[in-house]
């Protein structure tokens, strides 16, 4: 079985949790894109783990994790994670694998990366500011520094220099030295050679061997570089087409894939959001939800559920099923809506406008449901459930066209429930 599991809205839609639900079910989990601007948050055991780079599959013993090459990777972050982990009685060694066609994040990128904000002004993107799309523009303008290129200093030396020196003269006060930057390279050379291996034959190998994969996507299609709402987007395919991309596999090696959506909507950073709610109904999302970005701590806006956008999701992903995350956060709301179509310039659309201009006038329609007194929270059984939120749960998979083969309903592993029927329906051959 070979799994996609990928966020549908715009990013943070639980997928850490819902990964690391299924990953004992698999062999492998292979992130494919982003970078450690991604912050997946897990509880095990009252424990908190972010993983920012390596797949949360990591938090299973004997699973092995890979970094493919359209991930963007800065060593120290990678590092850093490593040692969190290895300090929470967590060893990768042996279990973790990155692409030598990744890219590298060096110091200038996170420079790069805060002073485009900077001179955007107003106009910002709102980036973590980590490096991550200095990193992405280095990579496609053809001068960036792989993980493989490690391998050979004197080739490292030389692009080390002249990406340094080009930067420099980018940014007009700066005075970096490359040499530094070069010999912190080597240093993380060595502890990162052990990991550093060709992703793409490597999964091949794997799956002749009958080994299955969990392909784990960062942020969520509405970020995605192509299909997202430009340009207030990530730097790289977060949508189903990174995974071929990304590392080095076939179409056909992907069986099926599961959406990842909230039972609402969030954003975090600048561009349009047609459901946003901003009076108190959205501070009662964000604080129930603790929508505070993992990684930056920054407010997410909060609104309804889009079943517009949701089912773009659908679409550009050929989504199988829905894994519904958050259901409890809407315990004890008087009503709940849910946008079932647009309304812009006079005219109501049923489909996500591809320009982004229109997508800014988009009114909601909205389809007012009862909520539920009773609390969701921690339910197992879908039969457990209050009526109403069985109601909303159908509702939303009618208007946004497939089913909702996982509910989760708190944030610890085990308050979830795994609706074996619907995963059936969607044709996955998964065994509890
Ligand atoms: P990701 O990047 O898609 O993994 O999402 P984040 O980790 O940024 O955000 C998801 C947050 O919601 C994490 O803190 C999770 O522990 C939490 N979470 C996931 N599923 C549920 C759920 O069903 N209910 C509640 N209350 N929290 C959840």
């Amino acid at each position: 079985m070979k799994l996609a599991v990928l966020g549908a809205q715009w990013g943070d839609e639980g997928k850490g949790k819902v990964v690391d639900l299924l990953a004992s079910r698999f062999d492998i989990v292979a992130r494919y894109q982003g970078g450690h601007n991604a912050g997946h948050t897990v509880y095990l055991n009252g424990t908190k783990f972010v993983l920012r780079l390596i797949p949360s599959g990591i938090l299973h013993h004997g699973l092995t994790c890979v970094i493919g090459n359209g991930v963007v990777v800065d060593p120290q972050a990678l590092f850093a994670e490593v040692d969190e982990l290895a300090r929470n009685g967590i060893d990768v060694d042996g279990r973790l694998v990155v692409s030598d066609k990744a890219h590298l994040i060096l110091p200038y990128h996170r420079d790069l990366d805060l002073l485009a904000e900077a001179r955007r002004g107003e106009r910002k993107i709102g980036t973590t500011s980590r490096g991550i799309g200095p990193a992405y523009e280095d990579k496609i303008a053809r001068r960036g520094i792989r993980v493989g290129d490690l391998a050979s200093p004197d080739a490292l030396e030389q692009n080390v220099r002249d990406n340094v020196i080009a930067r420099n003269r980018l940014v007009h006060d700066s005075t970096m030295d490359w040499k530094p930057v070069f010999e912190q390279l080597l240093h993380h050379a060595r502890r990162l050679r052990p990991w550093v291996t060709d992703v793409s034959l490597m999964l091949h190998e794997e799956m002749r061997r009958g080994k299955s994969i969990l392909f784990e996507g960062a942020q969520g299609t509405l970020l995605d570089i192509d299909h997202g709402t430009y340009p207030y987007v990530t730097s790289s395919n977060a949508s189903v087409g990174g995974i071929c991309t990304g590392l080095g596999v076939g179409p056909r090696s992907i069986d099926a894939v599961l959406g990842v959506v909230k039972a609402y909507t969030t954003r975090v950073g600048e561009g349009p959001l047609p459901t946003e709610l901003s009076d108190e109904r959205g501070s009662r999302l964000r604080e129930s939800g603790n929508e505070y970005g993992a990684v930056t701590g920054r407010p997410r806006r909060c609104g309804w559920y889009d079943a517009v956008a949701a089912r773009y999701g659908v679409r550009i992903n050929g989504l199988d099923a829905l894994a519904l995350t958050k259901l409890d956060v809407l315990d004890g709301l008087d009503r709940i809506e849910i946008c079932t179509a647009y309304r812009s310039g006079g005219r109501t659309l049923t489909e996500f406008p591809s320009d982004i201009a229109q997508l800014g006038t988009c009114e909601p329609v909205y389809e007012s449901l009862p909520g539920w007194p009773t609390p969701t929270r921690g339910a197992r059984r879908y039969a457990d459930l209050p009526e109403n939120a069985r109601r909303y749960i159908s509702r939303l998979e009618e208007v946004t066209g497939v089913p909702a083969a996982i509910v989760s309903t708190g944030s610890e592993r085990d308050e979830t429930i795994v609706r074996e029927e619907k995963l059936q329906i969607a044709e996955f051959k998964l065994q509890t």
